[in-house]
């Protein structure tokens, strides 16, 4: 496993958000967690990446603990995050901004050829290449954040509700780019709110709710299990033509 994490448990003050949860990514998986708003996901996702400390519970990435350690050190060991709400420079060019994902790496011919990897990949991004991150519109700003992320060549990238504010043509670009950089290789934690399109293109999911995980299996199984499509996929029990089989 890439990524594995153990009884995780984080708390906000007297707050349990993360009830002491188990989750894994296999190397080349693209993994989703779902669940409604306030759920523990980005929580969850913030204590993966150094930026919260759980109170019990341990990460093991690529082999090795790394609960607790700051999020700086696992960029270099091929951990890379997209946050919620994007987190670009807003003052930075495009390319500046595609630059500082790169800032951990010393081979410069790689780094430029992933620059116009990036931009072969969001040909937008070419285009305002010299425009500053602020201007760009709100999908913009999500490509240029996947771009970044991108950049410091990870190995597991994790992404947080990529399809957030975006309209729907949109969405489904962002989509299809995250399946094209899963082709690639890059194992990835989706975090989505859009259960549908997210358990769609992944191998595996994860239902969290209320900081714990009640569901989990194959994404095929779980589009296809009815507490699911009835809590996140829209659909009421009474809409279910098929018949529902009893697999417990
Ligand atoms: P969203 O989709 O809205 O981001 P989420 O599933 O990612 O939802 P979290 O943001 O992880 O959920 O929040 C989990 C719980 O922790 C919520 O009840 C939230 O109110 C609480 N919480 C999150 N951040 C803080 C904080 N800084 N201080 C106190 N409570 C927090």
């Amino acid at each position: 496993m890439l990524l594995e994490l153990d009884g995780l448990e984080v708390a906000y003050g007297g707050i349990k958000a993360v009830k002491g949860i188990d989750l894994a990514v296999d190397r080349g998986e693209l993994v989703c967690l779902i669940g409604a708003n306030g759920a523990g996901k980005t929580t969850t996702l913030k204590a993966i990446c150094g930026l919260l400390h759980p109170r019990a519970g341990r990460v093991r990435y690529d082999g090795e603990d790394i609960t607790g350690t700051p999020s700086y050190r696992l960029v270099a060991r091929g951990l890379a995050m997209v946050p919620e709400g994007r987190g670009i420079f807003r003052q930075l060019t495009v390319e500046e901004n595609l630059a500082m994902g790169a800032f951990v790496r010393g081979d410069r011919q790689g780094v430029r050829r992933d620059l116009e990897r990036v931009f072969e990949i969001f040909p937008r991004l070419a285009e305002r290449r010299t425009q500053s991150g602020g201007t760009l519109s709100g999908g913009e700003q999500q490509m240029l954040a996947i771009g970044r992320a991108m950049m410091s060549r990870p190995k597991l990238l994790l992404l947080d509700e990529p399809s957030m504010g975006l309209a729907p043509l949109l969405v489904q670009r962002i989509f299809e780019t995250v399946c094209e950089i899963a082709r690639e290789g890059v194992t990835i934690l989706l975090i989505e709110q859009n259960a549908r399109l997210a358990l769609e293109i992944s191998t595996r999911g994860y239902v969290m709710e209320s900081g714990t995980i009640p569901l989990s299996g194959p994404a095929a199984e779980l589009l296809a299990d009815p507490r699911v499509r009835e809590a996140y996929l829209g659909e009421t029990a009474a809409a279910d033509v098929e018949p529902v089989q009893d697999r417990t």
